[in-house]
């Protein structure tokens, strides 16, 4: 594990919430991108070796989407950066961990991500995340 690679924050409405984070608080956008697999249109902002992902949902049916109507805009997830994602998804699931993702898949940013299961981590949802 290297660091955390970015806390991914649902928002209903992207351009809305970067008023706040790009406008006010004074965060870069550094990139914006539709993840299609994912029904996300998304926008980066680095805080240091970290970044701010906002995720705004293209689909009513999409995860995003889905979080938001359970529990609100908020904090959707937490991103650790590993080095070799398929051998950490591995070890893990040897140890009885529960993921939503075996094998890698393809992530915002040209990353290599995979989700570990909220039921496993105290009810975070856990990216693990290859650059
Ligand atoms: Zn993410």
């Amino acid at each position: 594990m290297e660091r955390i690679d970015h806390i991914g924050i649902a928002v209903r409405d992207l351009e809305q919430s970067l008023k706040f984070y790009r406008d006010q608080l004074g965060l870069n956008e550094t990139g914006r991108e539709e993840v299609e697999e994912q029904k996300v249109r998304v926008a980066f902002l680095p805080v240091g070796d970290s970044k701010i992902e906002l995720l705004e949902s293209t689909d009513p049916k999409g995860p995003v989407a889905k979080y938001i109507d359970a529990k609100g805009e908020g904090i959707q997830h937490i991103a650790l950066r590993v080095d070799n994602l398929q051998q950490k998804l591995n070890e893990l699931k040897e140890k009885g961990v529960s993921l939503i993702d075996e094998e890698p898949r393809a992530g915002a940013g040209g990353a290599n991500i995979a989700f570990v299961h909220p039921r496993s981590t105290g009810g975070v949802l856990l990216e693990l995340c290859e650059r």
